[in-house]
């Protein structure tokens, strides 16, 4: 079911403090600015060359972005995994006894399809489901 890692997302507190680092000292290159109001986060995607980095930061107190960095701080937030017919492989999952977030896809960054996996099933890792609309080289 694993088409490869998409991306890694990364939770900070200010994008603008972050983007010194990603592209002047890990040379990344910038994908674009968006905001996901469902989600209530600012996003930035960096092409780190096969995998791309996802900046997330807060546009509201009650963003779960938010919370997170309230209780663990800046770093690794989820790492996303690309795949066909999400909906299957959600079934699938749960089918497994994993808990699911969320049962059916919501619209995430870009566009694409996404649905989180419960992380006290999956020992500790947030692991996102990403279908994309279509898998072109900066999508
Ligand atoms: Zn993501």
């Amino acid at each position: 079911m694993i088409k490869g890692v998409d991306h890694i997302g990364i939770a900070v507190h200010s994008i603008d403090q972050a983007l010194p680092f990603y592209m002047e000292s890990l040379k990344c290159k910038w994908m674009g600015e968006e905001v996901v109001e469902a989600q209530k986060v600012k996003v930035v995607f960096l092409d780190a060359g096969n995998i791309k980095f996802e900046l997330l930061e807060p546009t509201s107190e009650s963003s779960p972005v938010a919370t997170f960095l309230q209780k663990r701080g800046e770093g690794i937030h989820h790492i996303a995994i690309k795949v066909e017919d999400i909906q299957s492989r959600i079934d699938e999952i749960k089918e497994k006894g994993i808990e699911m977030i969320d049962h059916s896809p919501r619209v995430g960054a870009k566009g694409a399809n996404i649905a989180f996996m419960h992380p006290k099933s999956t020992r500790g890792v947030l692991f996102e489901l990403c279908e994309k609309k279509e898998d072109s080289h900066n999508g």
